[in-house]
């Protein structure tokens, strides 16, 4: 039984908007329409693009683009807008719906023909395909209006700009999932500690992510309410699902555990059912009569759509979501993660990352075990959670840091790679990784930047769809990668300080 809280992408549109003019004649205007249909067309039965790419009749005056502009706002079905100037759109026509568009923009420069018609062409083919400087055009309004957005370019044929428009979709669908996100706290920030703390109103206002608080007990009231039955039920499928270990098994010396620990699953899944969130976080030291830390609740929940992050870290429960949406339908998954430890033998430093219990299995396509150890923290019964390792594979870990005037991401490329030995000593979920462009630099730059130790870990997408995410929301991101040195890493933060400072205005 499927409870995944992943929305299918299908079902989001991305609406596709060409320019032109009154002034070519009928038939020119017809052949506008045609083509761009088919550019849509491209787009839309591309396989790695994963929204409905929708066209639109082409657009010839002002009013009709901030008309195209407020539906699109107004229907939340449609995440985003791509335009084209398939011909010359004096693009005063623009300015009020580009003014209006409260939607991320893509600007798609292409054309619909990949080769030049050397020997034929004539002023009626020059007439019809002239992106060349129709785009251009368009590209001074978006600059002056400083409108947020991508510019990709080249034929739609090309799989490289299939990515970008892939990616930035993703980043989209991001956007639309912290548009409506609602985020419960169980309990408050871990105390004395600094980074989990941040401007929940800011964050409202930036991302559209509404985090509010709910006393712990509500929630243990919800899982103590959970029916025999249900919790039957599911047992039975963590026994299909996980390698359990012996004495959590029905018959078990602490079977009793395992049927705490779904009873927490059944009373945290209704509680953010009933109100409609899509993230939470717990607290350790704020679990009322709760019996355990939740952790195997955590780890399904996350694996099932749902952000979180542990110790009252909204900021990061809120990119856990938002990454899972980003990633619907590819392999791999999302998860909490953080940095725990090292191995430094140099050349071969790996970063060991996983938390106290709650690692999403949406990490591993092995089956993970079931298991049962003590918690040397939060004075409170021996939780139940999934071991497992990450599989090895590319990945990114994102932090999100409140620096006071705004809110910093920070990025870094990494490689989740084998672990050199078992770990038989560690039951948790986790994932052993090497850091790009190399550890001590990543490290370094890390720490420069303030960036948090809660991170979210995406299996599934890469850098540039935070990239187009910071873009849509005006938000700073700093980029760890292949190309970063420390040095000048060091030079952009300084820059960034004073560009988010000026460009927040007074
Ligand atoms: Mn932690």
């Amino acid at each position: 039984m499927t409870r995944s809280i992943i929305p299918d992408l299908k079902t989001r549109e991305v609406w596709f908007l060409t320019g032109s003019q009154d002034l070519y004649g009928e038939e020119t205007l017809r052949q506008v329409a045609e083509q761009s249909q088919e550019v849509a067309r491209g787009l839309e039965a591309a396989d790695a693009i994963p929204v409905s790419v929708v066209w639109k009749p082409v657009l010839k005056d002002s009013d009709s683009i901030r008309r195209a502009a407020l539906d699109a706002n107004a229907d939340d079905a449609v995440i985003g807008v791509i335009v084209w100037m398939h011909t010359f759109s004096p693009a005063k026509m623009w300015i009020a719906g580009l003014d209006a568009l409260r939607k991320p923009l893509l600007h798609l420069h292409t054309q619909a023909n990949v080769a030049l018609p050397w020997a034929d062409i004539d002023f009626d083919f020059m007439n019809l395909n002239q992106a060349a400087h129709g785009d251009r055009e368009f590209g001074y309004i978006a600059a002056r209006l400083n409108a947020p957005r991508k510019v990709v370019v080249g034929h739609v044929s090309n799989p490289a700009v299939v990515a970008q428009v892939a990616d930035w979709t993703r980043a989209a669908a991001g956007v639309a999932a912290s548009r409506s996100l609602k985020l419960a706290r169980f309990g408050d920030n871990m105390r004395y500690v600094a980074v989990t703390e941040g401007d929940k109103t800011e964050a409202e206002l930036r991302f559209g992510v509404q985090v509010n608080t709910w006393g712990v007990n509500e929630l243990a009231d919800a899982v103590h309410a959970s029916s025999e039955q249900d919790v039957d039920a599911l047992v039975a499928e963590y026994e299909e699902l996980y390698d359990v270990v012996p004495e959590l098994r029905k018959g078990g010396d602490r079977h009793e555990s395992l049927r705490y620990g779904a009873k927490i699953e059944l009373g945290l899944r209704s509680f953010l059912e009933e109100g409609g969130f899509s993230a939470f976080t717990t607290s350790f030291e704020d679990l009322g009569s709760l019996r355990q830390l939740p952790g195997l609740a955590v780890q399904r929940l996350m694996a099932d759509g749902y952000g979180f992050g542990a110790e009252g870290d909204w900021k990061t429960a809120v990119l856990v979501r938002i990454a899972a949406v980003m990633g619907a339908g590819l392999p791999g998954g999302a998860s909490l993660m953080e940095d725990y430890t090292y191995h430094l033998e140099p050349g071969e430093e790996k970063i060991l990352g996983a938390h106290m219990l709650e690692v999403s299995p949406s990490l591993t396509t092995a089956r993970p075990s079931l298991e049962i150890h003590p918690l040397g923290i939060g004075g409170k019964e021996d939780p139940v959670r999934l071991v497992f390792d990450a599989d090895a594979g590319p990945a990114v870990v994102v932090a999100m840091s409140d620096m006071r005037d705004r809110f910093r991401l920070v990025a870094n490329v990494v490689e989740n790679v084998p672990l050199d030995e078992p770990m038989p000593k560690l039951p948790v979920g986790r994932a052993v990784w090497k850091p790009a462009p190399d550890f001590a630099t990543s490290a370094a730059a890390w720490i420069t930047a303030g960036a948090a130790h809660h991170t979210v870990m995406t299996t599934q997408v890469g850098v540039e769809v935070f990239r187009d995410f910071s873009e849509m929301t005006r938000t700073e991101l700093l980029v760890i990668d292949e190309s970063t040195t420390l040095a000048g890493f060091q030079r952009e933060v300084r820059w960034n300080a004073a560009y988010w400072r000026l460009a927040q205005g007074i």
